[in-house]
């Protein structure tokens, strides 16, 4: 197949997601000359610390730099899972098995804070708790998943459970896994309806959301800081940075703490039923032990597929990442070659030295940022910790608030270099553990 005929002729080079919900501001509200909290960034973690100051009594001002929702968060893949996997990071110590279960276990809160959010605030956005399952790339990511799977189990209810090569079929209509480990507490929903929801949610409880009022300056006075943004300046006690893989020069000290990269999405046109049911007869998420890893799922209606990875280390456009991408879906599913792509498009994620996120307070200003690619339960999860250790009711230390948020002596914020170089390691490492068997 030619690289053009993937194509469909209504082909959109946006996500798929803002058929539903697209970002925007149709009216400015004023930036206000006051507010106890400023948060800069207006994705799911300042929407989430806004929430939970407004349930706290705390009055909140959220400024973003373009329309609220234009970052990640309103055109991630959707894809939630409860306890994470902790990796060893590339180039940090790794964790101790303590350290470990201690984040497994809060990531697995963020999973139920979610869904109860969800629920509570009436947001309608397709929450399936679907179960997701990884595939085994080699039969030795098959060995290390048995042991990733005993320890998901022991620090949370995650319901893991392994999948032998010859059953992998049931799970996942591909040949390409050597088996794989089904975590039942996981789920997909609609990125942008959900985003569209906590925005209500927040804007009810009193949170003022000022789009297109990027911040280009802070200052730190006595009694906390004077926030310039392009709309006109908020003096607060607090500031909250939020702004993950958008993050730029105005905070230099969380710039040379986060890479932030690209990830790329593509939509195929509605597929036949049967096919739909093949692919994925349990409507589960999907990842993989590939340490670049394709996420993919079913649209929340069911008649789609939703596949993302990235597959070059350029940052090229989604219409030129688009036909790799879907070479990587033809490799797991070849029965797709008949059908189009309707919605390619990408968005910035935020990696940290350590592989995990990072909430605390650094240089007097409060943040909530790192997501490593998985944000959408996870930056939730810390928005709303976040605020509560703002207003001081926090009864426990989150397991990401460590007060210690890396930096490499290599790395200043600067990722011509790094990115492409770290990318071509990890796809050697990858091609090299998928030869080996
Ligand atoms: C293609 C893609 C697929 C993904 N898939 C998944 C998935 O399946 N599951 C999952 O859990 N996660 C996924 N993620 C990650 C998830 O979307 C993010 O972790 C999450 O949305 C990050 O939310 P956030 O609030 O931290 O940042 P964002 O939503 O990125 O918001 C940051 C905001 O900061 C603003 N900003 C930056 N600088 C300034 C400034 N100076 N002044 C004012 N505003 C500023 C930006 O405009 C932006 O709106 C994916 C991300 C992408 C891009």
């Amino acid at each position: 197949m030619g690289q053009t005929d993937i194509f469909h002729e209504a082909f959109k080079e946006r996500p798929y997601w803002w058929e539903a919900y697209a970002p925007e501001a149709p009216e400015l509200a004023d930036v206000p000359a006051t507010s106890e909290v400023a948060i800069i960034g207006a994705g799911y973690a300042g929407l989430a610390t806004a929430l939970e100051l407004g349930k706290l009594g705390i009055e909140a001002t959220v400024v973003d730099a373009a329309e609220p929702g234009y970052g990640a968060s309103t055109r991630s893949g959707g894809l939630i899972g409860g306890s994470h996997s902790i990796k060893k990071p590339l180039v940090a110590k790794a964790p101790t098995p303590e350290r470990a279960a201690e984040m497994m276990s809060d990531a697995a809160d963020g999973f139920y804070l979610l869904e109860k959010l969800i629920a509570e605030e009436n947001i309608d956005c397709g929450f399936h708790r679907t179960g997701r399952f990884t595939g085994a790339i080699s039969t030795k990511h098959y060995k290390a998943q048995e042991k990733q799977c005993a320890a998901m189990n022991e620090s949370s209810d995650a319901g893991a459970y392994m999948v032998p090569r010859d059953r992998v079929r049931e799970e996942i209509g591909s040949d390409y896994y050597r088996g794989g480990l089904v975590a039942r507490e996981a789920a997909h929903l609609h990125p942008a309806l959900y985003y569209a929801g906590l925005k209500r949610a927040a804007e009810a409880r009193g949170v003022r959301i000022c789009a297109k009022a990027g911040v280009t300056g802070l200052d730190q006075n006595g009694n906390g800081w004077t926030v310039k943004t392009e709309r006109g300046t908020i003096t607060a006690r607090d500031v909250v940075v939020a702004t993950n893989g958008y993050t730029g020069d105005l905070t230099p000290g969380f710039k040379r703490r986060l890479v932030p990269i690209s990830a790329y999405i593509i939509a195929t046109e509605e597929l036949p039923p049967d096919l739909l049911a093949s692919i994925s007869p349990k409507n589960r998420s999907f990842v993989e032990t590939l340490r670049i890893v394709p996420f993919f799922r079913l649209s929340p209606d069911g008649t789609r597929l939703i596949f993302g990875s990235r597959v070059k280390w350029r940052d090229l456009s989604a219409a030129e990442m688009a036909p790799l991408i879907f070479e990587r879906a033809l490799e797991r599913f070849p029965e797709l070659a008949d059908y189009k792509i309707t919605h390619a498009w990408n968005g910035n994620v935020a990696l940290t030295i350590d592989e995990q996120p990072h909430l605390g307070e650094l240089e007097g200003l409060h943040y909530a940022l790192g997501c490593n690619g998985s944000g959408v339960a996870q930056m939730t999860y810390m928005g709303t910790q976040l605020a509560r250790k703002i207003a001081r009711v926090a009864n426990y230390r989150c397991a990401f608030d460590t007060g210690v948020f890396p930096t490499h002596p290599l790395y200043n914020g600067n990722k011509t270099l790094l990115v492409p170089m770290v990318g071509n390691y990890l796809r050697f490492r990858d091609w090299w553990d998928r030869r080996s068997g």
